[in-house]
C-alpha cells in the first residue's frame, strides 16, 4: 500500500479536504485505484452527536456510519463507497484501546499514548486502507489520508507521531506527505507572504515529518520568486510546490494540480511507474461547462440551520448535480424556517416579509432533514404554500414528516396532528417513534444507513424517475416515521405512499398525485448523488421547477 498524507498548516478552512480529494482524483485519472481515510482528532467517537450549526452536516454512509462531511467529498470526487472505519477519531481510538485494556490484552503493562495509542492508530490505518471501496476486488493502490485540524494542535499529536512511525515502517518509497498551507497577501504592495508556511513546515519537521510537496492556497497565482523562497526555507524542491489559487468552481482543482504536474511529483515519490498520464476529460468538461452556464433556477431551502451552508452540504451538492444536468446554475435562497412563522410577523416583521417574498419568488421549495422543533411551524407553512400553489416540493426526512403533518392538519382537519418528536400528547400522532432496535437507549435508536424501498406501483413519478426499478437503496438517518395506522386515512385524503420498506410498515416515499411534483422521502437521496450522476429525485425536482418533468418522463418511459 502506498500512502499520501495530507496535513494542514496556518489556519483551518483552507480546503484541505478538497485538496486531498483532488489529489485522489488525479491519481485515479492516472489509472490507479484510490481509497481514503479522514482523521478527525476530536474526542467525539463520531460526528453523529455534533451540531450541524458548528460542524456542518453529518454525512451518512451505506453502513450507517455518521461521519465528517469530508467523507462526502471523497465519495463524490472518487466515486467510492466508504465505510465508517474510514473516519478515524480520537474517540474511536481511545475506545478501542480502553476496551483492550479492560479485556486484559495488554498483559499488565502500563497503557500509554506511545506506544499503545499510536500502535492502535497505525494498525487502524493499515487495516482500513486495504478495504476495497470502488466495487472491485482487492486493495487499492493508494490510500489518501487527510489529517484534520492544523499541525501543532495538541489533539493531533498522537496522530502525527503514529504517522511518523508509519512512514518509518513502510519506507520513504511508499509515503508522500503533502502539506497544505496559506500564502496571504498583505499591505498595499500586495506581497505574497511565506512566513506562516515556513513556520508550519518547521513545526511539522520538529515532529519528525518533512513534506515532500507543498500545496499553497492563495487568492492569485503564486509568483516564481515566492515559490523559490518557499523552496529554500521549507526544504521542498520548486517543482514540488503546488499552487491552488482561487478558481471559479472546485472541479477546477484536480485540473490545476494536473497542470502543475502534481501527479508526476507524487508518483515519483511513491516510486509508482505503472501509472498512465492523467485522463481528466470528464472533469475538464464539467468544470468548463459549469462556468459557461447562464440560466439559473431559484430554489427555496427552508431549514433550521441556514446560517452555515455546510449544514446542508450534500443537499447543495445534489442540487448542483441535478441543475448541471439541466444546464442550469442553482440559485439557492436560504430561508430560516422560523422567519416564516406568524410570531415573526410581530417580532421581526422585516425578516418575515423578506422570507415570504423569497419563498414566493422561488421556482421550487425544498425542506431538508433536521432535528428538534425549532422552525417546524415555518416548515409546515412552506409545505402548505407549495401544496396549495402547485409549486414543486421536495421534503427530505423531516421534510417528508412535515408534509404529512401539514396534510393531516389542513386537508383532514386534524388540527393537532403532529410528530411525537414535537408533541408527545397529540391525539393525532401522524408521525411516531419507530426504532428498529432498542426503544429505550437514546444513543442507538436511530435508523441509520442503507435500507431498501420497494415501489408499490410503477405508476408514480418517483418510480419513473428511478428508471422503473422495483426498488431503490438509499441512506437513512432518523428515529421517527409516518404512523402506519394513519396511512389509511391519509391515503383516503389523497396522499399516496408509493414507496415502503420490505415489511410494508415503514413509509419511505409519498406523492400527491393531484400536484405536479409533491414528493416526500424518509431517506436522504443527497448522500448518493454524484457529479455526472445526479440523484433521480433531485433531477425530477429541478425538472419540475422548470416545467420539463413531463417531457423528460415521457422520453424516458422505457427505463432508458
Ligand atoms: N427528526 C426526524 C427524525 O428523527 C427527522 C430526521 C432527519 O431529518 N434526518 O425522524
Amino acid at each position: 500500500m502506498k500512502y499520501v498524507l495530507v496535513t494542514g498548516g496556518v489556519v483551518s478552512g483552507l480546503g484541505k479536504g478538497v485538496t486531498a480529494s483532488s489529489v485522489g482524483v488525479v491519481l485515479k485519472a492516472c489509472g490507479l485505484r484510490v481509497t481514503s481515510i479522514k482523521i478527525d482528532p476530536y474526542l467525539n467517537r463520531d460526528a453523529g452527536t455534533m451540531s450541524p450549526f458548528e460542524h456542518g452536516e453529518v454525512f451518512v454512509l451505506d453502513d450507517g456510519g455518521e461521519v465528517d462531511l469530508d467523507l462526502g467529498n471523497y465519495e463524490r470526487f472518487l466515486d467510492v463507497t466508504l465505510t465508517k472505519d474510514n473516519n478515524i477519531t480520537t474517540g474511536k481510538i481511545y475506545q478501542s484501546v480502553l476496551e483492550k485494556e479492560r479485556r486484559g490484552d495488554y498483559l499488565g503493562k502500563t497503557v500509554q499514548v506511545v506506544p499503545h495509542v499510536t500502535d492502535a492508530i497505525k494498525n487502524w490505518i493499515e487495516s482500513v486502507s486495504v478495504i476495497p471501496v470502488d466495487g472491485k476486488e482487492g486493495p487499492a493502490d493508494v490510500c489518501v489520508i487527510e489529517l484534520g485540524g492544523t499541525v501543532g494542535d495538541i489533539e493531533s499529536m498522537p496522530f502525527i507521531e503514529a504517522l511518523r512511525q508509519l512512514l518509518f515502517s513502510v519506507g520513504q518509497d511508499n509515503f508522500c506527505l503533502i502539506h497544505v498551507s496559506l500564502i496571504p497577501v498583505l499591505g498595499v504592495v500586495g506581497e505574497q507572504k511565506t512566513k506562516p508556511t515556513q513556520h508550519s513546515v518547521r513545526e511539522l519537521r520538529a515532529l519528525g515529518l518533512t513534506p515532500h510537496l507543498l500545496a499553497c492556497r492563495s487568492a492569485q497565482p503564486l509568483l516564481e520568486t515566492t515559490k523559490e523562497k518557499l523552496s529554500q526555507f521549507c526544504h521542498v524542491p520548486v517543482g514540488n510546490i503546488l499552487n491552488i489559487h482561487d478558481v471559479p468552481n472546485i472541479w477546477h482543482v484536480p485540473l490545476l494540480l494536473r497542470n502543475q504536474n502534481a501527479h508526476n511529483s507524487i508518483l515519483k515519490q511513491l516510486n509508482l511507474s505503472k501509472a498512465t498520464p492523467p485522463d481528466l476529460q470528464e472533469w475538464t468538461k464539467r468544470a468548463e461547462n459549469f462556468d459557461s452556464l447562464t440560466n439559473s433556477v431559484r430554489i427555496a431551502m427552508v431549514g433550521k440551520y441556514v446560517g452555515l451552508t455546510d449544514s446542508y452540504l450534500s443537499v447543495v451538492k445534489a442540487l448542483l448535480h441535478a441543475c448541471i444536468a439541466c444546464s442550469l446554475k442553482p440559485s439557492v435562497d436560504w430561508i430560516a424556517a422560523s422567519d416564516l412563522e406568524d410570531d415573526s410577523a410581530v417580532l421581526t416583521p422585516e425578516a418575515h416579509a423578506t422570507a415570504w417574498k423569497t419563498l414566493r419568488n422561488a421556482a421550487c421549495v425544498l425542506v431538508p432533514g433536521g432535528f428538534g422543533d425549532r422552525g417546524v411551524k415555518g416548515m409546515i407553512l412552506a409545505a402548505k404554500y407549495a401544496r396549495e400553489n402547485n409549486v414543486p416540493y421536495l421534503g427530505i426526512c423531516l421534510g417528508m414528516q412535515i408534509s404529512v403533518i401539514e396534510f393531516a392538519r389542513s386537508v383532514l382537519g386534524m388540527e393537532r396532528a403532529n410528530s411525537e418528536e414535537f408533541d408527545t400528547q397529540t391525539p393525532d400522532r401522524v408521525v411516531m417513534f419507530m426504532p428498529e432496535g432498542s426503544t429505550t437507549h437514546m444513543g442507538s435508536t436511530m435508523r441509520l444507513g442503507s435500507r431498501r424501498t420497494l415501489f408499490q406501483t410503477p405508476d408514480c413519478i418517483t418510480a419513473k424517475l428511478y428508471h422503473n426499478s422495483e426498488y431503490v437503496d438509499e441512506r437513512h438517518r432518523h428515529r421517527y416515521e409516518v404512523n402506519p395506522h394513519m396511512v389509511g386515512v391519509l391515503e383516503e385524503g389523497g396522499l399516496k405512499f408509493v414507496g415502503k420498506d420490505e415489511s410494508g410498515q415503514r413509509m419511505e416515499i409519498l406523492e400527491l398525485p393531484s400536484h405536479p411534483f409533491y414528493v416526500g422521502v424518509q431517506f436522504h437521496p443527497e448522500f448518493k448523488s454524484r457529479p455526472g450522476r445526479p440523484s433521480a429525485l433531485f433531477l425530477g425536482f429541478i425538472l419540475a421547477a422548470i416545467g420539463q418533468l413531463e417531457a423528460y418522463l415521457s422520453q424516458h418511459q422505457n427505463g432508458s
